[in-house]
């Protein structure tokens, strides 16, 4: 089976729960759900649609703030940005605004119709999104291409842990979303993927860069 982030055949299985199977890919370190055991597009909605992200929520907004405070020190005043994957809410984009940011948003469930393959973007955000990405180099891929020449990704999602005992009794691959998971290594395959410079990681945000 291809590696979906190398395209490598360096793959086999390493663990399995009584759900589903997980493959690590022995070039670039991802860990990856196998696509016949993903969840049907409808199934996905559902579970989607059972996330509680109110936008009057006070503790999502400041979970939200939290992700933008680790944003804001590498981009400028006025740039403009993407919240890609933001779910039924566009609380992100709200918060970044009022730091003086322009962003819009996109989701394939809940906002789908937002014009961004016409767009050019100086930062992308992926906040707890790129775990659940069907098509995961493609898609990067696709948005890499909206980024300005001097574009950023701000990525925030779990890196997996240390050892198969620990990834074994894993919270964040138990979500039947989440079908791939990332380190350091395979964070650097996707820059060099895309052709950027990185990984930086603080606290799960990682930072691509052209
Ligand atoms: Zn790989």
């Amino acid at each position: 089976m291809n590696c979906p982030l190398c395209d490598e055949l360096q793959t086999s299985k390493w663990s399995e729960d009584q759900f589903r199977p997980y493959f690590a890919c022995r070039h670039c370190s991802l860990v990856f759900v196998p696509q016949d055991f993903f969840l049907s597009p409808e199934d996905e909605r559902k579970r989607y649609d059972t996330h509680e992200n109110d936008e009057h929520d006070q503790r999502y907004r400041e979970y939200l703030t939290k992700v933008a405070s680790g944003i804001t020190p590498f981009i400028s005043k006025g740039q403009k940005g993407l919240d890609f994957g933001c779910g039924s809410s566009t609380l992100m984009a709200k918060i970044m605004e009022e730091f003086d940011y322009k962003m819009d948003s996109y989701d394939l469930y809940y906002h789908p119709s937002t014009p961004i393959w016409s767009q050019k973007y100086d930062f992308i955000v992926l906040s707890e999104v790129i775990e659940h990405l069907s098509s995961l180099r493609e898609t990067m891929m696709k948005l890499a291409g909206l980024l300005s020449t001097d574009g950023q990704f701000f990525i925030k999602t779990k890196f997996l842990p240390q050892t198969k005992e620990q990834f074994d009794v894993w919270y964040y691959k138990k979500d039947p979303t989440h079908i791939c998971f990332f380190n350091a290594q395979s964070m650097g395959e996707l820059a060099r993927v895309l052709g950027m410079n990185g990984p930086e990681t603080n606290q799960d945000l990682s930072r691509l860069w052209f």
